[in-house]
């Protein structure tokens, strides 16, 4: 059920039948020249529509906002902070919580490591408090990447690359503005880079020259599958 759907009426009753509460994660954030900001939260929020149809849960409204670090400078990208993240995330529970809901499903559309650190702290803290909550943690790409990369012909598909074009031809083919070129990010890692742009000029990690729609209904049916599981596993 569409949290943001329900009355007051109708989440008393769908509680009697779910105290599971799935919150999608997305970011604004740039996806190259030829995908939109906003494809880390479309395609975990239509995973989760799709997740709703199989299971009772609670499907809150996605928080578009999410923690960029490489892309940071890139246009477009609107980024907000660790800390900013991480107390959104557990008011969020807590005000949940309180009404009943039980089972925590906090699943991201992006998979950055500072960004999911955020959300695994502020589920840790969380389960430290809340002694009766369940609490699952994770990035829709933690539940499909193996399969996804033998599904792919891209070797080591990361940012809008094969994988995100596929799943957004499927989706929402309207928003795909045709292909950028492949591309891979050149930082001189360990060390931190201010001109991020200069070091990933195209914001493509992959070649979504590679992408079709086929693959990503695949990619997309695999998502439903896993994460169905996963709520029934609660
Ligand atoms: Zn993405």
């Amino acid at each position: 059920m569409i949290l943001t759907d329900c009355t007051m009426k109708d989440f008393t009753d769908q509680l009697k039948r779910t105290k599971t509460f799935a919150v999608p994660f997305g970011t604004v954030e740039e996806h190259g020249e030829h995908l939109p900001l906003s494809t880390d939260t479309m395609v975990v929020q239509e995973v989760l529509k799709c997740v709703d149809k199989n299971v009772p849960l609670f499907l809150a409204p996605p928080l578009h906002y999410g923690i960029c670090t490489s892309t940071s400078q890139h246009p477009g990208t609107i980024g907000i902070g660790f800390d900013s993240l991480r107390s959104l995330i557990k008011d969020i529970v807590i005000s949940s919580h309180e009404k009943g809901l039980r089972n925590f499903l906090l699943i991201s559309g992006h998979a950055g490591g500072s960004h999911m650190t955020a959300m695994k702290e502020a589920g840790e803290d969380l389960i430290r408090c809340l002694t009766d909550v369940k609490m699952a943690v994770l990035s829709v790409y933690d539940l499909i990447l193996k399969e996804a990369l033998d599904m792919v012909e891209t070797k080591n598909d990361s940012h809008a690359g094969e994988i995100e074009t596929s799943l957004m031809l499927y989706l929402r083919e309207e928003l795909v503005k045709g292909r950028s070129k492949e591309g891979y990010p050149e930082f001189p890692r360990p060390f931190l880079v201010r001109d991020k742009v200069g070091y990933w000029p195209g914001g493509v990690w992959g070649d979504p020259g590679k992408a079709a729609k086929e693959k990503g209904e695949k990619l997309f049916n695999l998502a439903v599958e896993r994460v169905t599981k996963l709520v029934k596993d609660f």
